[in-house]
């Protein structure tokens, strides 16, 4: 089969919610029609007709597959956690078709013939695109930004520190006036280190409160009366966390600006790191982008669970749902970070994201009425497509023909220890047990089916 015909679908991308039919052959979107007329016509518009097959989706919505500005594959080096090829599975069945991978592996991806080697074995697995990033200084020493004159954009879209931050503002806008230069975006995870170590003690003592307990399951006890001396501690971590993200952001927008360096700031958490990049945004358009991530949209510190940035307020929650509403917010991206249970239950932050991303989006922002799905397609395929200068993340005609079929209206609970369904080495999922809105069925990638979803 060369083509496919999707028939009788919803089609939502940011600009279009309509019934309709897509065509896509030898890779790509051939033709888009709404409306019922379209669907006897669009085949006629096939370079070969006979071969094209027909997917009758009356009943799902059809939208490009979802790009992830950040997420964690942990390859080479942590391949127990996740490597290329389940990664690229999780990513397929979350319905991502497009990926950026940080650069904190063992060893740190510090140049371009290493990033180049990621991305052709993900390629080569052929589920999913995955940019690797590069770190910004050679493996992560805070000093060396030499690697970073000589990247490619179209090879390294970005580079980033992530899992740290360059603690020297010297060596930052060193950095970022290679960036600059070379037309490479820098993604700032933006954690003044000293205040981040501050903060460690707290988290240990948390954990400490959790293992007295004989329960190392974050997440089991929200709620509880036990629970306080946990909160306590890490309520004690968020404040300290919570400096430590401002102060780091203000210094990252200052540093940009001065070296007129594209940037992006990812995972966004609190309310002032929000207005910061607001008022740079007004000063100074088209410098600055950010994202935040699925569960920072949806939980708050009332849930017991260690992430970095750590879970916030209410508070900081409404004003990054405000900013995704102004604009102010990009990008919704997973910072996909599996552990294993004993990783996990020793303290090491992050969550796996990609499967329970677009069904966390949805029950947030769109069940509750906050934003349309059009609008939730902006946030997780055309505006990361756009910060990474790639013709994807629409249902246009001459676009590569990476879109999804889902059902918004489904209901589903979160079972990671499910081999069946959750196909992320990482099981370690704030959301375990919740039920969520929003299924993805199948996932395309240039045309070709990569995950469909398994029946009972
Ligand atoms: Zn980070």
């Amino acid at each position: 089969m060369s083509g496919i015909l999707i028939r009788g679908a919803r089609l939502v991308d940011a600009r279009t919610d309509a019934r309709g039919s897509l065509l896509a052959e030898d890779g790509r979107i051939v033709a888009v029609l709404a409306g019922a007329d379209g669907e006897a016509s669009i085949l006629s518009l096939a370079r070969d007709p006979a071969s094209v097959e027909t997917v009758d989706a009356r009943g799902a919505v059809l939208m490009p597959s979802f790009i992830d500005l950040h997420a964690h594959f942990r390859d080479p080096g942590f391949t127990h956690k996740e490597d290329l090829e389940s990664g690229s599975r999780a990513a397929a069945a979350g319905g991502f078709g497009t990926l950026v991978l940080m650069a904190n592996t063992d060893p740190v991806c510090s140049d371009q013939a290493a990033a180049e080697r990621n991305r052709a074995r993900v390629a080569e697995i052929g589920l999913v695109d995955a940019f690797q990033a590069v770190s910004l200084t050679r493996d992560f020493d805070g000093r060396d930004t030499s690697a970073l004159a000589e990247l490619d954009p179209a090879v390294v879209p970005v580079a980033s520190e992530d899992g740290r931050e360059v603690a020297s503002a010297r060596v930052m806008l060193e950095a970022m006036e290679r960036c600059a230069q070379a037309g490479v975006l820098v993604s700032c995870h933006c954690e003044d280190p000293e205040l981040a170590l501050a903060a460690k003690p707290h988290r240990e003592a948390a954990l400490r409160a959790l293992a007295l307990r004989g329960d190392n399951r974050f997440g089991a006890l929200a709620g509880s009366a036990d629970f306080e001396p946990v909160r306590a501690s890490l309520d004690a971590a968020e404040r300290l966390l919570r400096l430590a993200e401002n102060t780091m952001t203000e210094r990252n927008l200052a540093l940009a600006a001065a070296a007129a360096c594209p940037t992006h700031i990812a995972h966004v958490s609190t309310r002032e790191a929000v207005e910061a990049i607001r008022r740079t945004r007004a000063r100074l358009p088209g410098l600055v982008s950010c994202e935040v991530t699925p569960h920072h949209l949806a939980l708050t510190s009332l849930v017991p669970a260690i992430v970095n940035p750590p879970l916030r307020s209410e508070d900081d929650r409404q004003a990054l749902i405000a900013g995704l509403l102004d604009g102010t917010i990009d990008a919704i991206a997973t910072d996909h970070a599996p552990h294993t249970a004993e990783d996990k239950a020793s303290g090491a932050p992050g969550f796996s994201g990609l499967e329970t991303a677009f069904a966390v989006c949805h029950s947030v922002l769109v069940k509750t009425g906050r934003m349309d799905l059009r609008r939730l397609s902006a946030l997780m395929s055309e505006n990361p497509a756009r910060i990474l200068g790639l013709a994807r993340g629409a249902l246009s005609p001459g676009l590569d023909a990476d879109f999804v079929l889902v059902d918004p209206d489904a209901e589903w609970t979160v079972e990671p220890m499910d081999g069946k369904r959750w196909l992320s080495r990482g099981r370690n999922t704030p959301f375990v047990g919740e039920r969520l809105t929003g299924l993805v069925l199948a996932t395309y990638k240039r045309g070709r089916l990569v995950h469909s979803r398994p029946l009972s």
